[in-house]
């Protein structure tokens, strides 16, 4: 082959993006897409690595499968909610809801009148319809939203009375109380770390406390010489008390029964009950406030209000969620252990007979970000060599395991079992890669 040999020259980007496949990925995903695509392999032949008459085959392989970076991953990490990994996957209907709204769609229009309608009306009335106990529902972007407008909307400049054992950070460095004086409230911390009484609370009441605040420790858990002021008692002491409970359960969850819902919090007297949407409610990322009526009309009007309203997106999901069959996470939540260890041990077998160092063993999951801190769901998992994790993740789609004593398990409770055979394509793919 000499040096003027074609076989040996650098293709040009026209001739490869001339090629059909790449034409009709450009056609949907956008020329941008292609010309980057074909750019990036470009430099890998001037570097080298690949030879020019295999650029075309590269650039087609290498092409985005979704058309954005947040592409669809699978979830064996075992934790079910995972903030990382966008938390709640989202139901089929919720999905359906999303594409129907994504045209134009009568948001904040009464089709019936003609006239303005309120906006969110439908997912308010899904959630009303679930707990009656709310004398209002609203909605707005998350659940830090729903915190910050009430601090804003009822407590002004006034004091909020927190419990010291609710002074909690919840993630990446945000703290709850710090969001609420971020807004030009006061905090005032009542009780020790381990135990706050009633009579904290009613010592530290006077002329300006707006309100008490109730934090879930959705995240941790303390044991010990512990105790915590009972709700019906805050409730009987004057101010409002807005109770933040995290996950989203809008009525009891047998399978945690020790995690705060809606429904309860209200009966107990709550005044107002703030939640996620994409906890274990199992939606899209939403704030949840439901309550006394007078309450929410006053968040619903504060000038905040407009700076947390949900898109229409997020609206028609969490309507769908709610109105719709069990959501993903729930399903999860209550999957028998029998039938994840039968699909791992299937999975296992599947993957041995294809050559890989696979087999079954039992696991513990994680509810995760949404609650539950100490509860271990029994689990199943297929057990691989821990060099697959990293190919795993590059994978297409990328499957996101937890490395444990040497090995790459990948649980299968997060794992829809319609996945499974995926799950099987990926792995013999990631061992492919690895050899
Ligand atoms: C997760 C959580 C929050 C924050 O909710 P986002 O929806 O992520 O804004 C607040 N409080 C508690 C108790 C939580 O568990």
């Amino acid at each position: 082959m000499s040096a003027s040999d074609p076989r040996r020259r650098t293709p040009r980007t026209d001739a490869i993006l001339a090629d059909p496949r790449l034409q009709a990925a450009a056609d949907r995903l956008g020329r941008r897409t292609g010309r980057d695509v074909v750019a990036a392999t470009l430099r890998r032949v001037r570097a080298g690595e690949l030879a020019p008459a295999q650029a075309a085959d590269a650039a087609v392989a290498s092409l985005p499968e979704a058309p954005s970076s947040l592409g669809r991953v699978v979830n064996a990490t075992g934790v079910l909610v995972h903030t990382n990994l966008g938390r709640a996957p989202l139901s089929s209907v919720a999905v359906e809801a999303i594409t129907a709204a994504a045209g134009y769609t009568p948001v904040e229009l009464d089709l019936d009148t003609g006239r303005r309608g309120r906006r969110g009306a439908g997912a308010a009335a899904a959630i009303a319809g679930l707990v009656p106990q709310a004398e209002a529902v609203h909605v707005v972007n998350s659940n830090a939203a729903a915190l910050m407008l009430v601090a804003a909307a009822l407590a002004g400049g006034g004091e909020v009375l927190v419990s010291r054992g609710e002074l909690v950070e919840i993630g990446d460095g945000f703290r709850i109380h710090e969001l609420i004086t971020a807004t030009g409230a006061r905090l005032r911390e009542v009780g020790a770390t381990n135990r706050t009484h009633p009579a904290d609370y009613a010592r530290a009441i006077g002329p300006d406390t707006a309100l008490i605040l109730r934090i879930h420790p959705s995240n941790f858990a303390m044991t010990g010489f512990v105790s915590a002021a009972p709700l019906e008692r805050l409730v009987t002491l004057g101010p409002p008390v807005v109770y933040d409970i995290g996950s989203g359960l809008l009525t009891p969850e047998p399978a945690l029964p020790d995690e705060p819902d809606a429904t309860s919090a209200l009966r107990a007297g709550a005044a107002l009950v703030t939640a996620s949407g994409d906890k274990l409610l199992g939606g899209p990322q939403a704030g949840l406030m439901l309550g006394r009526a007078d309450l929410v009309e006053r968040c619903r009007r504060h000038p905040l209000a407009r700076a947390v309203r949900p898109d229409k997106l997020t609206l028609a999901a969490l309507e769908a969620t709610l109105r719709g069959p069990v959501p993903p996470v729930v399903a999860a939540l209550r999957a028998p252990y029998p039938e994840l260890r039968a699909r791992a041990d299937a999975l296992a077998d599947k993957l041995t007979g294809a050559g890989v160092d696979a087999r079954a063993t039992d696991c513990e999951a994680r509810v995760g970000g949404g609650g539950a801190p100490t509860v271990a769901l029994p689990s199943a998992a297929v057990s691989l060599p821990a060099e697959l994790a990293g190919p795993l993740r590059q994978g297409r789609p990328p499957v996101l395991g937890r490395v444990v004593a040497g090995r790459c398990l990948l649980d299968l409770r997060a794992v829809a079992a319609d996945e499974d055979p995926l799950l099987f394509e990926a792995v013999r793919a990631a061992a492919d890669r690895a050899r």
